[in-house]
């Protein structure tokens, strides 16, 4: 056992500032203990946590967690796709240190500071054209409840009062509270809460997984577009917004298409009277290979939901950028009560907006969405180990985003019955190896920091190999 280190503060774990108890158990065990007796855990089946040991973290640095054994894990998926820079990264401390100092926090109504509208400001000279106004919120769900409320308002606005629902696309995912939920399409998440959600109009993923053999990505992706055309001619007066995942559906098993699919919709909505929102929560801030994904179709949404690396992963905070048009159509005399009265205590969180700035200042001082093209290709390569495993119906790639699709029998394409847990015997082996991979079902993927070495991904692609045999064995 790995006795704790002795601490000056007699009774007290420097490092944690928690009592320590002296046991038998080690460290990662006595937190653990400690923590599932006090603790209720984001999308997890508890009673799994009997078998699995949980992970407690007691330090990060770079793409490395470390536990209170002194174990150390490779966070292969940037701790639920947020961190881009890396943990502890000083460039990043510094800043929310140098806020701390000034102002931790400040209600947005009625005022203002400075980080909020330099974040304001950057943003919108980044953003696709257009999009010229930041509405805040502090998580991604939060966000999308926002772009949902903000667009149906609009047209309420305008008199159009028979605009009311959403056209969303199969498998996606955009949150889960209870309007993210309802404008997703993840079965394992939605269905219990069906009764409460509102009525959507659901149409075929673009997704590129589900191509006819020799088709391409394009022309599979521009085909998938007939339906969502009909279901724009069909329900047009009724509704407000198609909300989609820009190139990558990534709670739904990372499933990908081709831009041209996100062209083609741009022109539809357009040409019907409907918004188009753009969820960039999760591929948004270079993780598409591009700053933006609607940059590769080289559209502009009417909202982009912003979030999860806005902040380098540091802390919570989400932004709505809309049109003036949008805007416009809030703008009038109070009494006429037209103003979008929705907010959040933390709305625009001074010390978040220091991480978003430190964050963007990364970016352009390292030449970041540049250098990601050679370790995107370093990933593509050191994938070839696994590419065409007997396990392996597929392994897909955008930008910093890659993902292999497991099936029992690759000739047959016979999938795996979810209920054998197949990705959580692979989660299993990659801890004990060092590595933090988390498949989706049955699909294994990595999204890592942009720190990242090569010799760390090819060491990610051996511990993959290796689970997948494992796994699937
Ligand atoms: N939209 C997308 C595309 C997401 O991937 C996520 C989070 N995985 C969300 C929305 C919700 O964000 P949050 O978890 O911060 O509520």
């Amino acid at each position: 056992m790995r006795r704790p280190t002795p601490s000056p503060r007699i009774g007290l774990d420097t490092r944690t500032d928690l009592p320590l108890i002296m046991s038998t158990l080690s460290r990662n065990e006595e937190m653990a203990r400690r923590d599932l007796g006090v603790v209720w855990h984001p999308c997890t089946q508890m009673k799994d946590h009997e078998r699995l040991p949980l992970v407690p973290v007691a330090r990060g640095e770079g793409v490395w967690l470390y536990d209170f054994d002194g174990r150390r894990y490779l966070d292969a998926i940037s701790s639920w796709w947020v961190n881009l820079f890396g943990h502890a990264n000083p460039r990043i401390n510094d800043a929310v240190r140098a806020q701390l100092g000034k102002l931790e926090h400040v209600i947005l109504a009625g005022f203002t500071h400075a980080p909020v509208l330099e974040l304001s400001e950057r943003l919108v000279r980044l953003l696709p054209t257009g999009l010229a106004r930041c509405f805040y919120a502090d998580n991604g769900s939060s966000a999308v409840e926002v772009a949902v409320k903000m667009s149906f308002h609009y047209w309420q606005n305008r008199g159009r009062r028979r605009k009311t629902r959403f056209i969303t696309l199969s498998n996606s995912y955009h949150g889960e509270t209870l309007g993210a939920l309802a404008v997703g399409d993840v079965s394992l998440y939605k269905d219990t809460y069906r009764p409460l959600l509102m009525d959507v109009i659901t149409v075929p993923s673009p997704d590129c997984h589900g191509r006819e053999p020799g088709e391409t990505w394009e022309a599979h992706s521009r085909r998938m577009f007939g339906p969502m055309e009909e279901a724009l001619a069909a329900h047009a007066d009724e509704v407000a917004a198609v909300i989609v995942e820009p190139l990558v559906q990534c709670a739904g098993s990372m499933r990908m298409y081709h831009p041209v699919y996100l062209r083609l919709l741009r022109e539809a909505c357009d040409r019907h009277g409907v918004h188009l929102i753009a969820d960039e929560i999760a591929v948004g801030f270079g993780r598409t290979g591009t700053m933006f994904a609607c940059e590769q179709a080289a559209v502009s949404p009417d909202f982009m939901c912003l979030s999860k690396g806005l902040t380098g992963g540091y802390l919570p905070l989400s932004v709505v950028v809309t049109t003036e048009e949008v805007y416009g159509a809030f703008y009038d005399d109070y009494t006429r009560l037209t103003a979008f009265l929705h907010s959040h205590s933390y709305t625009g969180n001074p010390l978040a907006c220091a991480a978003a700035l430190a964050t963007l200042d990364i970016f352009e001082s390292d030449r970041v969405i540049e250098r990601n093209v050679a370790l995107a290709r370093h990933m593509a390569r050191a994938a070839d180990r696994f590419r065409d495993h007997a396990n392996v119906a597929e392994v897909r790639q955008t930008g910093m985003i890659l993902a292999a699709e497991l099936v029992r029998d690759r000739s047959t394409g016979e999938r795996f019955d979810w209920r054998e847990r197949r990705g959580l015997k692979l989660y299993e082996f990659a801890l004990s190896q060092g590595a933090l991979l988390r498949p989706l079902g049955n699909v294994v993927y990595w999204m890592p920091p942009y720190v990242m070495d090569e010799s760390q991904i090819d060491f990610l692609a051996d511990v993959t190999l290796r689970g997948i045999d494992i796994a699937c064995a």
